[in-house]
């Protein structure tokens, strides 16, 4: 799904991410980004569904986690204060993931009522009875009994 990039850096901005998303890349977390792109990204194409997003953004823990855990932690805990390191480049990606989610939100949803319950259905009307001559089709009986 291609994001809408102006939203996306104002939604950005407003999280007050925008100065670390000026920040340059080192190089672990521009091999982590560009693993995630090529295996998650692309492959979600330009109409994912809510259950391929979710699969997203679960192997993107994944590999955060991994690569997380194969870094020395004191990379980890000096890069990120002068570059985008795996958290950043992590945050960025599920930004990106909880956008698509966020524009599969099914309309439907907001015609239901507050209750989250659908409206009854109105109930047609009984049909219309009949007269014959005055009396009501059906009650007439010809032995007059
Ligand atoms: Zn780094």
């Amino acid at each position: 799904m291609q994001l809408d990039a102006s939203f996306y850096t104002v939604w950005r901005e407003f999280q007050g991410k925008a100065e670390q998303d000026q920040l340059p890349i080192c190089p672990i977390g521009k091999a982590f980004g560009d693993k995630i792109q090529a295996t998650l990204f692309d492959p979600l194409g330009n109409e994912p569904t809510r259950e391929q997003i979710a699969r997203a953004k679960f192997w993107l823990q994944e590999e955060w986690q991994a690569w997380k855990n194969a870094v020395p932690i004191w990379h980890l805990q000096t890069c990120s204060t002068k570059s985008r390191c795996l958290a950043e480049i992590y945050d960025e990606y599920y930004d990106r993931l909880r956008l698509m989610e966020l524009r599969l939100a099914p309309m439907t949803r907001l015609l239901l009522a507050p209750d989250g319950v659908t409206p009854p259905v109105p109930s047609s009307p009984p049909p219309p009875t009949i007269h014959l001559y005055g009396f009501p089709l059906g009650s007439f009986d010809p032995q007059g009994g």
